[in-house]
């Protein structure tokens, strides 16, 4: 989501003139665009911006100091008194409008933008980094109010973007030659909930739902392969799953965090659903596609989390047997309901279980990749694998790193066939096929 905003950023700044230089030290505005969902993410940002400020009372001169993204959202003007060498401190919410934010520090103002507003449709053209792959913002913000997470508070309510707006950029991006798009949103399947209309067959559905917005672009001329981050298990139905295996664009990859597999905790999250729920929405998933790669999301360590909870998050993950699972230790957040609860888990034993939790997870991933040795996979090429000569590199519709030899750089953004006859959890090897 922060490389999308910082792609629109780009796109906004060019648009304004701008260019983009090679090294910090030559440029005259240096953007920090930040993440506040752990204290780690936080922290990385107060040690870059001491050194900048330090660089700014030196020369003084033009050097203009940015704060975009959570941190800004969630510190507001209280930067500026931390930072005061801060020309702008500016939300999420505020990518599209940076070209005129910077106009009034271009003024002389030291401008703070965090407050919620609705965020224009994108006029700007992002400055995307891939010529192939591309992100789509399809909701912004969050409507759960997860008891551990900071986001519904720097990114807002959810704003579903208007179908045709969608289908227009993804046609332009087919257009363009990209290969690939990823439709983006915090719950990428709560789409539509904030759009306005019932659906025209009577259903009682609402006007726009997440599968009918798969409907409404998969047709998109030169786009080959359509996936979608993040999903959250409540909205995720047996329609769009159906969707998914029908549509031959949608790639059987899902990323559906669980964040625990114990029922208690889960309720103390406020996720609003069970370890059950979870289960029948996986099980779904492999029934209509025996292949898929599933990968997900999990928090060790939430408060009063006991070491049997623990384990009932161990056992899904087993369960399941997932690709790939983001682990996190539990990082207590301003202005959240569970940073303030009596029965925090002490530090030393959250690390005993993510390490504990990860062992289980790259045992489970390299389980899983086995499926892979053997067969010929589809492999859209990124280019050469930078780190071996000779080696092309890029993707499998399960998301998994597909290495080959080849020449990269000719063959990139072709769709390719790749047998594989070796596996590590992450990556697949293996060498090309007619
Ligand atoms: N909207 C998505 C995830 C967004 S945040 C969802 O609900 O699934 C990305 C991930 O960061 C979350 O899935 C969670 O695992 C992790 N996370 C969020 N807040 C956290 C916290 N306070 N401590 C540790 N991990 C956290
Ligand atoms: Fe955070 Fe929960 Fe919203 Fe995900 S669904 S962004 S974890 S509040």
């Amino acid at each position: 989501m922060n490389l999308a905003d910082s792609e629109r950023m780009a796109g906004v700044l060019e648009e304004a003139g701008y260019s983009c230089a090679t090294e910090a030290s030559d440029a005259n505005v240096i953007i920090y665009n930040t993440c506040s969902i752990r204290d780690k993410a936080e922290q990385k940002v107060y040690s870059a911006l001491g050194k900048q400020a330090k660089r700014k009372r030196q020369h003084m001169g033009d050097l203009k100091l940015v704060v975009a993204g959570c941190v800004a959202a969630q510190e507001g003007a209280a930067l500026l008194r931390r930072v005061p060498e801060l020309d702008l401190v500016m939300g999420p919410h505020h990518a599209n409008r940076i070209g005129e934010l910077l106009e009034q520090v271009d003024l002389g103002a030291q401008v703070v933008a965090v407050e919620p507003v609705m965020i224009p449709e994108d006029i700007a053209v992002p400055r995307r980094d891939s010529a192939l792959s591309a992100w789509v913002n399809v909701i912004h913000g969050c409507n759960e109010r997860c008891t551990y997470c900071v986001v519904p508070n720097t990114r807002g309510v959810e704003q579903s973007r208007a179908p045709d707006a969608i289908r227009r950029e993804i046609l332009a991006l087919g257009e363009a030659g990209y290969r690939e798009v990823t439709l983006l949103g915090q719950n990428v399947d709560a789409y539509g909930r904030d759009l306005p209309g019932a659906a025209a067959d009577g259903s009682g559905r609402r006007a726009w739902t997440f599968t009918d917005l798969l409907h409404h672009v998969h047709d998109a001329p030169g786009i080959r392969r359509i996936r979608f981050a993040t999903s959250h298990p409540r909205y995720f139905t047996e329609r769009l799953i159906r969707a998914c295996a029908e549509l031959p664009k949608m790639c059987e990859f899902f990323h559906v965090p669980f964040q625990s597999g114990d029922n208690d905790i889960l309720r103390q999250m406020k996720r609003g659903y069970t370890h059950q729920r979870y289960r029948r929405i996986t099980d779904s998933i492999r029934r209509h596609m025996p292949d898929a790669s599933i990968s997900g999301d999990a928090i060790v360590g939430f408060p009063g989390e006991t070491e049997e909870q623990f384990e009932a998050t161990c056992e899904l993950v087993r369960e399941v047997g997932f690709d790939r699972v983001n682990t996190a230790a539990y990082s207590p957040r301003p202005a959240t309901p569970a940073a303030e609860w009596d029965n925090q888990v002490a530090d030393l034993l959250k690390m005993d279980r993510l390490n504990r939790l990860n062992r289980i997870v790259n045992e489970v991933a390299e389980e899983r990749a086995q499926r892979f040795i053997g067969r010929p996979l589809e492999v859209l090429v990124e280019g050469p694998n930078p780190k071996v000569a000779g080696q092309a590199m890029g993707r499998s519709r399960h998301n998994k790193l597909v290495f080959f030899d080849g020449d990269g750089g000719a063959l990139t953004g072709e769709l390719v066939t790749v047998f594989v006859d070796r596996v590590h959890a992450y990556s697949l090897f293996g060498r090309r096929v007619a």
